[in-house]
């Protein structure tokens, strides 16, 4: 095996400049979407009038040369907001936003309908106004606005009046012309019938009834045939639960597991729950799952759902998988970054273990490139039944789609037919604030309106309220899923008519010029755009509500969602890979390769963290490193803590960092009491020891409950926690490390931190903001920080947070000179 690392040394050694344009696109790309989020996060108007009285201030002081260079710089970048922010609001006035076809031309074309008439540099399309183009879309929205209105019986009126106290969003039909179709009361009976027929059937019935199960024997016949297969099927067609259990029914578990992969946790757990009770046994028995922290197989297990990220973990203890028989990826589309890492590991075992059967699954997207990759691998397609789905656009952007959601919600309740709603928001906060205010809203009119059941689904939420999506409508009722991308694909939701596309999405990306990674809310693809607008057909037509314009969508929007490889810091890749002997990660098999500049930063921190040597091996530190499922930096600082005698601390630090924040409780109501109570816990000198307070305080509790309630602390985050850190202290014998405690020392504990973090430094500067050592960025302390009122001279942080500005959250006051002794190569002496 040719596994050099010259060329990786090489590129280590020399930084080369290409990658610079990149990297300026991609700043310019967080630029754009920042200020979006800031535009979304304040009222506009109020906004603009802040953003224009600022500029105003700063211009005079620019004309007097007053400004230095760095305010000069942000005074631009403001100037430019300003632009972006008032053209926005220009364009929400504009009414003439869509350019309209002459009234006698055949409107063959949508494009043409929906061609933007805004043209930000010519403003006279504006004032050249058309009175036929006028009378056209005045005509329009009068059928827009029957679509809500116009069958409204007396009762719906009532409900009308009830309901809203505000103005209603308007949208457009897509296919403008016909206006969109109504849903009849055929299929209203039709979705009745199937919810009566399938609560009638039984299990395994309902198994029979999904589009797969035609094609099993096919399918069956597919994998004995072929090693590599890649299958490809609309969302909810059977893939994930059916296909495990008919390779278990065709004898493939006699000689190994039926592994399964899952990209969400909660997809592997949910799907493994319904497959066991499919197959009639308990969970863990025959059919487990195991994602970080929690595995829940036995001796017996055999078909065996995981996350992704759990599989590459094996090849660690098995290189060659020997435990399995067949490997499904599932939800290849996805391609989350342990995804792409197993494409390029299954993909070479497959060449040495011929006896292995690998399927590569995915929802209707990507399949001729996952072919392609895999040696022209055959593509079995599950047809699929899918139905229409109309669209509607919003006419003008909604600057708030968290309101918006909740008017669109209570729209569809008030005025049509019966049919459970989707809704895809970004968060978990965001999904609870809307469940907040959907309960408030509906709270109070009893039987003034039909009930509406409010469900909601993400990754964190406990697995008794995740079961809640999946519990039948009640007669007469209608049900509300406020989810996550997680039932973009991953999660198959029945008998939903209606779907909302705020049309964001929280991704994580990543500046390889800061080293920063962070979890941003911003526009999703028209690809997840339009798997969203699916989940609206499966049983009947449906409609799909946009909550942003048909110009955003085809002009705002990326065609395809990046994978997450081209947007993540690699180390725990890196060092993954290394330790299991591949070394040449510049020519590793990746579907799509990380950009070099990425991979060359992550192997940098790698060096400086010392998990590589200065020939890109690793190095014991290192492979102890790879031990532990966390970011590179949190197991620098837990392998740190036994120099400095604190490993009991630091478990507890870095167990609650995995839960940061979600900790603290702030009901609206008491949110007086929940800040005071949560201000006695601060630490002077800074949030990680803020945080051990907290879990330190619990234990001598008892882990009470009533003490988190009392304390307005989320109980579940902590007994999460307590989780992680008995899993970290099993990890950490494992090592053969010694639990140590320092008691009260928090220079210890801070030490072990900075020798993790030590990348992450900042110095308080006269300006009152503080600046990034390694990275040079102006930042701020996070008003939720302890340290927020008095700020040190000298910090180190957890991460950096975009949101209005950057703000640094988690930061523990340090002492420059600690540098000097725990990263020597990084901090000389006389800087
Ligand atoms: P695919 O993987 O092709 O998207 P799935 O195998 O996940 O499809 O889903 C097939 C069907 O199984 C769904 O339509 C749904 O009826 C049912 N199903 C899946 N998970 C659950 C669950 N947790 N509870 C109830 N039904 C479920
Ligand atoms: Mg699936």
């Amino acid at each position: 095996k040719s596994r050099d690392d010259a060329s990786t040394k090489k590129k280590y050694k020399d930084k080369p400049n290409a990658g610079q344009k990149e990297e300026e696109q991609r700043d310019l790309d967080t630029e754009r979407i920042k200020s979006r989020r800031r535009f979304l996060e304040m009222e506009e108007s109020k906004r603009l009038e802040l953003l224009r009285r600022e500029i105003e201030d700063e211009e005079e002081l620019f004309k007097d040369q007053k400004l230095t260079a760095e305010e000069i710089r942000e005074f631009e970048k403001k100037k430019k907001l300003y632009e972006i922010a008032s053209q926005r609001i220009n364009d929400k006035i504009d009414e003439n936003f869509y350019q309209i076809p002459k009234a006698s031309e055949d409107r063959k074309s949508k494009e043409d309908v929906l061609k933007p008439r805004y043209n930000e540099n010519s403003r006279e399309s504006t004032s050249s106004f058309n009175p036929e183009q006028k009378e056209w879309e005045q005509n329009r929205m009068k059928q827009v606005q029957t679509e809500f209105g116009s069958k409204k019986s007396s009762q719906q009126e009532e409900e009308y009046d009830y309901v809203f106290d505000e103005e209603q969003i308007q949208f457009i039909a897509e296919d403008s012309i016909s206006t969109t179709k109504e849903i009849s009361p055929e299929t209203i009976e039709q979705i009745q019938n199937i919810k009566k027929l399938n609560s009638q059937m039984t299990m395994q019935e309902v198994r029979k009834s999904l589009p797969i199960f035609p094609y099993r024997e096919e399918l069956i016949q597919a994998v004995n045939d072929y090693q590599v297969l890649i299958i490809v099927g609309e969302t909810g067609s059977g893939k994930t639960t059916q296909i495990p259990q008919y390779l278990h029914e065709a004898g493939y578990t006699k000689r190994g597991k039926v592994g399964c992969t899952q990209p969400r946790r909660v997809a592997a757990m949910s799907v493994a729950a319904r497959v066991a009770d499919e197959m009639s046994c308990k969970l863990g028995q025959e059919v487990g799952y195991s994602i970080r922290f929690e595995d829940c197989t036995s001796e017996k297990t055999v078909l065996q759902y995981m996350t992704d990220g759990m599989l590459v973990r094996e090849f660690l203890t098995t290189p060659d998988l020997s435990n399995y028989s067949v490997l499904i990826i599932d939800e290849a589309h996805e391609r989350t970054l342990h995804t792409d890492i197993l494409f390029g590991l299954v993909k070479d075992i497959a060449r040495f273990r011929p006896d292995l059967k690998l399927l590569i699954s995915s929802a209707t997207m990507d399949a001729d490139k996952f072919s392609q990759y895999f040696d022209d691998a055959p593509i079995f397609t599950i047809p699929g039944r899918k139905y229409d789905v109309s669209t509607l656009y919003t006419q003008a952007p909604e600057a708030n789609y968290v309101d918006a959601v909740c008017v669109t919600v209570l729209q569809i309740h008030v005025s049509e037919p019966l049919g459970d709603i989707l809704v895809f928001l970004t968060g978990q906060e965001e999904v609870d604030t809307v469940a907040e205010m959907l309960q408030q809203r509906t709270r109070g009119l009893g039987t003034k309106i039909k009930e509406l059941v409010i469900t909601r689904i993400y990754s964190t939420l406990p697995t008794d309220l995740q079961a809640k999506i999946f519990e039948p409508t009640p007669e007469n009722a209608r049900k509300v899923v406020l989810a996550t991308n997680i039932a973009e694909t991953s999660l198959t939701i029945d008998n939903i008519i209606y779907v909302i596309d705020t049309g964001f999405c929280k991704q994580k990306i990543y500046n390889p010029k800061s080293g920063m990674e962070s979890l941003v809310v911003q526009p999703c693809s028209q690809a997840s755009a339009n798997q969203r607008k699916g989940r609206a057909g499966r049983v009947a037509p449906g409609k799909c509500f946009r909550l942003y314009t048909a110009w955003s969508f085809e002009n705002e929007m990326e065609p395809n969602t990046t994978p997450e490889i081209q947007r993540t810091n690699l180390g725990n890749v890196v060092l993954l890979l290394k330790s299991m002997g591949i070394n040449d990660l510049v020519h590793f098999d990746f579907m799509d390769p990380p950009p070099a500049e990425t991979l060359i930063k992550a192997l940098e921190q790698l060096y400086a963290l010392g998990a590589l040597n200065d020939r890109g091996q690793l190095t014991k530190l290192g492979r102890k490193m790879a031990e532990f499922p966390v970011d590179p930096q949190l197991s620098k600082m837990i392998i740190a803590s036994e120099k400095y005698q604190c490993t009991d601390e630091i478990l507890t630090i870095c167990a609650m960092l995995t839960v940061n924040n979600t900790i603290f409780y702030r009901p609206k109501d008491k949110a007086f009491q929940a800040d005071a109570a949560k201000k006695t816990f601060f630490h002077p000198e800074g949030d990680h020891l803020t945080l051990l307070q907290v879990y330190n305080q619990w234990r001598e509790t008892g882990y009470a409950t009533q003490w988190c309630f009392e304390n307005f602390i989320q109980h579940r985050s902590m007994k999460r926690a307590k989780d992680v850190r008995e899993q970290l202290e099993g990890l950490l014998e494992r090592v053969e490390i010694p639990i140590t405690s320092s008691a009260d020392d928090t220079i210890a504990i801070r030490k072990a931190i900075t020798s993790g973090y030590f990348y992450n430094t900042a110095k308080l500067e006269k300006s009152g903001l503080y600046r990034t050592n390694k990275t040079n960025q102006s930042v701020q302390i996070h008003p939720s920080s302890a340290l927020f009122d008095a700020p040190p001279k000298w910090v180190v942080y957890f991460e950096l947070v975009l949101t209005t500005k950057e703000f640094m959250r988690s930061v523990i006051e340090i002492q420059p000179q600690w540098l000097f002794e725990i990263a020597p190569h990084m901090y000389k002496q006389s800087e």
